[in-house]
């Protein structure tokens, strides 16, 4: 049974996937937001969890019940097509909850790469999506290569800078493997890390490890998870401060995003995106479905994804790590170990469920 996060269960309470979708949807129900709707919400932040992205899961659940109800997300939004064509379509999403307008586009490009080969669907004035492996996952289910892509409020410092300026602005890509059910899945933020995870240890009330984050006062590498998400602090880009390590290459994808889901799309960037509880946040997103049978044969793509995965796999081995992972693999582990133990929840993040549940008339979790 692997985990892809040791778990200390005197910290954790365990809960059934479903009962967790239940409660979850349900909150979501009660602040008026469509049945339908709120099921792909509770989707999105349940397989987190289940997947071990504790970052992106229900922890983050308070956040858009409090953007609701500041008014900062519509629960009833007006998305609509505003340009198409046979193998693209901007998406305006109204302020919806970010998960409804992306579901929506991701839908649509899937349609078209079915149809056409490739479907390009990007959607401006939007919210936070969740995990943006959510999305490629459910495109690559269908037998697709999806990418999927998001900008994110500030919080980086990028290369040379000392203040909060770009998103975490994450990327995601699936895609079909032959031999195996779950998908090829590559999911990460293009910061060292996102900043959910640095939330994680500020519950905690743990030092971060690691040179994540630097002082906007100082430039110096901090610690504290308080300090690094007040105004005193920013995350650094992936490769970390400065060049030496590729902090440029990091802060590079992190624009390539802002570009293709922001200043594309005729949402915001960088340090224009709100948060999930301010007005007018105009998070962009961006999705692309490609089907492998338009570049030559579909079968022939998955039987050489089984192969590529097969050989990095097989390559020599360094003695400080037991095994060699794919992306997506530790993700799928830890899904199927959670089916059946259930899904570790911080038990501050447990009674937070519970006092928000209760609140608003929802049966809380058991
Ligand atoms: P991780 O660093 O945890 O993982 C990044 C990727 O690397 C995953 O695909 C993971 O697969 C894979 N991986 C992990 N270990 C290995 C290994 N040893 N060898 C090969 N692959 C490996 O992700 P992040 O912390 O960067 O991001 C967490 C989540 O935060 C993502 O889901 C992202 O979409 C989300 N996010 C959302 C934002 C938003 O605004 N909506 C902003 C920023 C991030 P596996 O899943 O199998 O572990």
């Amino acid at each position: 049974m692997f985990e892809k996060v040791k778990v200390d269960e005197k910290e954790y309470k365990r809960v059934p996937k479903d009962e967790l979708f239940r409660v979850v949807k349900e909150i979501f129900v009660a602040l008026n937001v469509p049945e339908e709707d709120a099921e792909i919400v509770a989707d999105n932040l349940v397989m987190a969890d289940l997947r071990g992205v504790e970052s992106h899961g229900v922890q983050r659940l308070k956040r858009y019940v409090d953007g609701i109800k500041a008014g900062g997300v519509k629960v009833n939004p007006n998305i609509r097509v505003v340009k198409e064509s046979p193998v693209y379509a901007l998406i305006d999403g109204d302020e919806a909850l970010g998960q409804v307008a992306a579901y929506r586009a991701m839908r649509l490009a899937i349609e078209k790469a079915k149809k056409n080969g490739i479907g390009v669907v990007g959607v401006r004035n939007s919210n936070h999506y969740g995990i943006a492996g959510y999305y490629a996952y459910k495109i690559a289910k269908e037998g697709l290569v999806g990418i999927s892509m998001t900008t994110s409020r500030p919080l980086v410092a990028h290369t040379g800078a000392m203040e909060k300026f770009v998103g975490t602005n994450p990327i995601a890509l699936g895609a079909p493997v032959e031999g195996q059910e779950e998908p090829f899945l590559l999911d990460m933020a293009t910061s060292v890390v996102p900043s959910g995870k640095i939330e994680v240890y500020r519950r905690k009330n743990k030092p971060v490890p690691g040179e994540w984050a630097i002082s906007t006062e100082t430039g110096e590498i901090i610690h504290d998870p308080n300090e690094i998400l007040s105004p005193k602090g920013a995350i650094l880009p992936l490769g970390g401060l400065g060049e030496l390590s590729g902090g440029h290459k990091g802060y590079g994808l992190a624009v390539l995003v802002d570009i293709l889901s922001g200043v594309l799309m005729g949402a915001t960037w960088s340090r224009h995106v709100g948060g999930t509880s301010d007005k007018h946040s105009d998070v962009g997103h961006f999705f692309m479905a490609i089907d492998p049978g338009a570049f030559g044969d579909a079968d022939e793509f998955k039987r050489n994804m089984r192969k590529m995965i097969d050989e990095l796999k097989n390559a020599k081995k360094h003695p400080r790590f037991e095994r060699i992972w794919v992306h997506g693999e530790k993700g799928h582990l830890t899904a199927e170990t959670r089916l059946k133990a259930g899904i570790p929840i911080y038990r501050k993040v447990y009674d937070e469920i519970n006092a928000i549940a209760k609140e608003l008339g929802v049966t809380p979790l058991s």
